[in-house]
């Protein structure tokens, strides 16, 4: 799969440019978006996530183009946003199936299948049977994820994710991402060296709403 976007741009009604000509090629794998705040990360992926749209500027999933066909492509697409995280008092199971269920999948064994693999895969099995409400930030990140994953997307953005998290934490989330990067394209975006040194295959670095840099984290931030 590759994620293709050719020259987009974003001024809001301030004034400001958030993005200023992004154009660059994402595949299958871990991609990390590096920069300070204020960079327009945010603004990339709202603009990814189809939830804004840019003044100009193309983008294309494969021979999809996301712009045009919005609801096509938010079929394909897991987004995880900044701030995300008012829980009423359910278990991490119980909302899974409640979500699968609003998915329209309503055959019980299916359902069952779909939400323990999702628990499976975001490390959250052992904790099912507690209330998200309860949890603690990361594992309130990995509920995120996994709630995403009902829907079996090509794609999945996150949004500073691990913003706020403890190192254990931290650590076990981006273990996580890894894990769901062999066989999804995953965007994610952090201010943090450290963040896409570890675990990108590959990576950019904005400032500006502009790409400065793309490459594998070896070659760009070897010496960070
Ligand atoms: P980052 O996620 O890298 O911190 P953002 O995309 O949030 O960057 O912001 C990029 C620039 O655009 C900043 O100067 C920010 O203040 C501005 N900005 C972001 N969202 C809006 C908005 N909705 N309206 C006006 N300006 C915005
Ligand atoms: P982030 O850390 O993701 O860049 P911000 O704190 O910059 O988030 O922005 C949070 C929210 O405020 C976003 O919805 C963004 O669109 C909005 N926002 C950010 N900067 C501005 C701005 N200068 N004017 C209006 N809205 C803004």
């Amino acid at each position: 799969m590759i994620l293709s976007l050719k020259n987009v741009s974003k001024t809001y009604d301030n004034g400001v440019k958030a993005l200023d000509g992004v154009t660059i090629d994402i595949h299958n794998g871990m991609f990390g978006l590096l920069g300070p705040n204020g960079a327009g990360k945010s603004s990339l992926m709202r603009t990814i996530a189809t939830l804004q749209s840019p003044d100009s500027g193309e983008i294309h999933l494969e021979n999809l183009n996301v712009l045009e066909e919005k609801i096509e492509f938010r079929k394909t697409l897991g987004y995880l946003p900044q701030e995300f995280g008012v829980y009423p008092k359910m278990s991490a199971e119980e909302l899974l199936h409640y979500f699968a269920s609003l998915k329209g999948i309503t055959n019980k064994a299916e359902r069952n299948a779909i939400v323990e693999k999702a628990l499976e895969v975001t490390n959250l099995s052992e904790v099912k049977h507690k209330h998200v409400a309860g949890y603690s930030g990361g594992m309130k990140q990995r509920f995120g994820i996994a709630q995403l994953l009902l829907n079996d997307p090509k794609l999945i953005i996150v949004d500073e994710p691990t913003a706020g998290l403890d190192p254990a934490e931290r650590h076990r989330f981006l273990n996580v991402l890894r894990e769901i990067g062999t066989n999804h394209i995953v965007i994610f975006s952090t201010h943090i060296v450290d963040d896409v040194k570890e675990l990108c295959t590959d990576m950019a670095i904005l400032n500006g709403g502009r790409i400065l840099a793309h490459a594998t984290p070896k070659e760009l931030v070897a010496g960070l």
